[in-house]
């Protein structure tokens, strides 16, 4: 296990590498090598990098950490083709990373926060509260971790969202600084396109997103399309109501010329009713956008249901009346509580049955 005090040298930019590793005596070449150990040969030990001398290699051991903390928990699914890592961080803190393999894609969900401050009611991450922001080097670590296991079989990472737990735009420096990190041409080289971020509609940070005209993806988690049925979903609303979010996402549109996604998490008998299907049209028509339905996930902490796939389809329906386009996605790994915070809750129940 890592400790606090060792450096975590996915923290690091490569001027700060350069400096940390001037500071040591080393000549400035050596930084370079590091950097392509750590970003383009996913060095899981210091042992594995064979051009560093021997005594570099012990300090950075002694030093220096290249992984985010242990595995607690690691589970895949019935049909193997999605992975749930739990990961315990050196202060105890739970966080979740999962991997979705599909034909050609090998994507991964990744966590930016322990915890969440944002209390969404049917999302086991809202249900836990916020324990604390994750570092670059917690961020951009899961990446690698499973970078490190993919190579193995030959495989890449080739597709990142930002869907874990946590709200990322409330962690936005550091967020924003491991997206810089992972799609740095001379490390590991991730298409800016191919990460989305997804936020729950944090209004000024929205904004600042397109006024830094960021090239990942943003997809907005709408999930009610009046004040009162998104304001009993999610608190936040009530800070930053429908018309002010609405408003940013079309600065976003205009500023980027990109599209928006929102994403609609269907509750039987809550949101899926045809007249939120109708105020969800009259919001996005005419907008460059698109809509992921997705059948809610049940969580301990909230009675609501998923909707029947009748429903989904009527909801579609009307979308498509007023030439909103729309996907309806299946959630992945559902018999391993791959749905954000879940695993982490089963994996403290069980700890707790145990004891
Ligand atoms: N905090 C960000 C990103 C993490 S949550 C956000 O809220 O957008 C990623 C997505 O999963 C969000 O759209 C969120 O609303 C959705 N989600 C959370 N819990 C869910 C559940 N139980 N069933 C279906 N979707 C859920
Ligand atoms: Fe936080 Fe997103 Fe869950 Fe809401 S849905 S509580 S913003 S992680």
């Amino acid at each position: 296990m890592p400790t606090d005090a060792m450096i975590n040298l996915y923290d690091l930019s490569l001027p700060e590498l350069t400096t940390l590793l001037a500071e040591w005596g080393q000549p400035a070449y050596r930084a370079r090598q590091v950097w392509e150990w750590l970003y383009r040969h996913y060095a899981g030990s210091f042992d594995e990098m064979s051009t560093l001398p021997g005594t570099l290699r012990e300090r950075l051991a002694r030093e220096t950490t290249l992984v985010i903390g242990e595995v607690a928990l690691s589970q895949n699914s019935s049909d193997g083709q999605t992975k749930k890592v739990l990961f315990q961080l050196p202060d105890g803190q739970y966080i979740e990373t999962v991997l979705m393999r599909y034909e050609k894609r090998r994507t991964l969900c990744i966590s930016t926060q322990a915890g969440c401050a944002m209390g969404c009611v049917f999302c086991a991450t809202g249900q836990m509260g916020f324990m604390r922001h994750l570092s670059v080097a917690e961020i951009v670590g899961q990446v690698m971790h499973f970078a490190r296991e993919l190579a193995a079989e030959d495989q890449h990472v080739t597709n990142i969202v930002m869907m874990g737990m946590g709200e990322p735009l409330h962690n936005y420096d550091n967020t924003l600084a491991a997206v810089d990190r992972l799609t740095d041409a001379t490390g590991f080289n991730l298409g800016a396109r191919k990460i989305t971020i997804s936020t729950v509609g944090l209004i000024p940070a929205i904004r600042r997103y397109a006024d830094e005209q960021r090239q990942t993806p943003l997809a907005v988690s709408l999930h009610a399309a009046t004040d009162e049925e998104r304001g009993r979903l999610l608190p936040v609303n009530r800070r930053w109501p429908l018309a002010e979010l609405m408003e940013a996402c079309r600065y976003y549109v205009a500023k980027t010329g990109r599209r928006m996604t929102f994403e609609w998490a269907l509750i039987a008998e809550e949101n899926d009713t045809e007249e939120q299907a109708h105020k969800l049209g009259e919001l996005l028509r005419g907008m460059l956008g698109h809509v992921n339905l997705i059948p809610l996930n049940p969580t301990a902490g909230y009675g609501g249901k998923p909707s029947s796939p009748e429903q989904v389809a009527r909801f579609q329906e009307v979308l498509s009346s007023y030439g909103v386009t729309s996907t309806v996605r299946v959630r992945r790994g559902i018999d391993i509580q791959a749905g954000c915070g879940q695993l982490r809750d089963r994996h403290l129940n069980d700890a707790g049955r145990a004891a």
